[in-house]
């Protein structure tokens, strides 16, 4: 580990992964800082992605794919279930475990020296700039100077506000999750299952991602503001009694999701943030692995540009935000505005809508017709729909 780079990354998520990549790709000196003993564990995730989402960064490799995705199925209150097909895509439940450790390795051959047990603690900050970490690398302090860092550490992050950038998220937007890797189920590997309303997860959902042929990730979120009258962890017993009874708990898992508009200014002299620390998930489905892998591939980019450039300013790194928010950022905050209105809905509009999907017939559910049964329901969600749909 030298004392000075041009950039350093901290977190080895896929976030972190990415920027460091493109960084180094740019031709500037990166190292990536992970605080955990191994990249890619422990998993904090369902693990699904779309291919068409993926395919944008990455060769997709068989090694990582648990299950590929054809069909959905959601389940309202009343256990009226509604199953379809994906069309235009498949989807997959990745071994986040290997696609992690894979994608650092992808930054490492561009270049990148890549660290682990490493963890930051501090930043260096020198007349208002960012210009390095403080950090415990393998019990040792050490203190390494930069040009520019990019926070990748992911939903807990501390390094945007140790330089001063607005990071909270209210309690509603956080959903709190808890997860079980199980065994012994018979489920059908092809299909992903959600299930909604109250009495599965209050202002959030509960999903069964299969990731074999009898194992599957089972878990669900609640809006955080919610999580206190009953645990999630109590939901999901209480959903595993009654849907899985022999199955066995491999892997217990607890996390938060921040499902909040992404960040206004996700900068700061000396400092760019990507992925969960800059709030880039989808707050209608918690998605955040793919829009954290684009702001990392962004924000790489931008950091060696400013670089090169020797301009490392809030100003500069603005760039990096207009090209978020035209990318993805915009689209956020529409699912934002869907999502705070689809958390109101009742057991009884949820029953209503899924009634109506189940109308449609299964070869005709394809997700615009699904939106639109939404809609009928809830005609102040069409303005958003419309632009989601019409990538505007
Ligand atoms: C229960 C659950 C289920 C989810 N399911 C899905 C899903 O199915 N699909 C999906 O797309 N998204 C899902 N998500 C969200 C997804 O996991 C995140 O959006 C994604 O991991 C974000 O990537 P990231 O690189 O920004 O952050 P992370 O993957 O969280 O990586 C951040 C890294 O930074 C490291 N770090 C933190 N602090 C420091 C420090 N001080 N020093 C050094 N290193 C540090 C951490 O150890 C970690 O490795 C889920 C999240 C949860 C909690």
């Amino acid at each position: 580990m030298k004392n000075s780079y041009d950039v350093i990354v901290v977190g080895g998520g896929p976030s972190g992964s990415m920027a460091a990549k493109m960084a180094a790709e740019g031709g500037v000196s990166v190292c990536m800082l992970e605080k955990d003993r191994d990249i890619g564990y422990p998993v904090r995730c369902g693990e699904a992605v779309g291919e068409l989402g993926l395919k944008q960064f990455v060769e997709i490799k068989d090694s990582w794919i648990a299950a590929s995705i054809t069909h959905f199925g959601l389940v309202a209150p009343d256990e009226t279930r509604v199953e379809a097909k994906f069309t235009n895509q498949k989807g997959f439940i990745l071994h986040r475990r290997l696609f992690d450790y894979d994608l650092a390795q992808e930054a490492a051959n561009a270049g990148a020296e890549v660290f682990t047990k490493s963890y930051v603690n501090g930043l260096l900050i020198e007349n208002g700039f960012v210009r390095g970490v403080t950090l415990d690398y393998l019990g040792e302090p050490r203190t390494i100077r930069a040009k520019i860092v990019i926070g990748a550490d992911g939903v807990e992050s501390r390094v945007g506000r140790w330089a001063g950038i607005r990071t909270q998220v209210k309690m509603k937007d956080i959903e709190t999750c808890v997860q079980y890797s199980v065994a012994n189920i018979d489920l059908d590997i092809n299909r992903i299952v959600f299930y909604v309303g109250r009495c599965y997860a209050p202002g959030g959902y509960l999903w069964v991602f299969p990731k074999g042929e009898r194992s599957a990730n089972i878990g669900l979120g609640i809006a955080g503001h919610l999580a206190k009258e009953k645990s999630p962890k109590k939901y999901l017993d209480e959903f595993l009694q009654r849907e899985y009874p022999g199955a066995s708990i491999l892997t217990t898992m607890c996390g938060g999701v921040p499902c909040a508009k992404p960040m206004e200014k996700p900068v700061a002299d000396g400092i760019l943030l990507v992925g969960d620390a800059a709030h880039h998930v989808n707050a209608m489905t918690g998605g955040g692995i793919i829009s954290g892998m684009k702001a990392g591939w962004i924000g790489g980019q931008v950091a060696a540009t400013a670089v090169h450039s020797g301009d490392s300013s809030a100003k500069f790194l603005q760039t990096y935000v207009q090209k978020v928010r035209k990318d993805f950022g915009d689209t956020h905050n529409r699912f934002y505005r869907m999502k705070n209105t689809i958390i109101n809905l009742t057991d009884d509009d949820l029953n209503a809508i899924a009634r109506q999907i189940s109308r449609i017939p299964e070869n005709e559910r394809t997700l615009t017709r699904i939106f639109k049964a939404c809609v009928f329901k809830k005609p102040s969600l069409i303005v958003d729909v419309i632009k989601v749909f019409a990538g505007i």
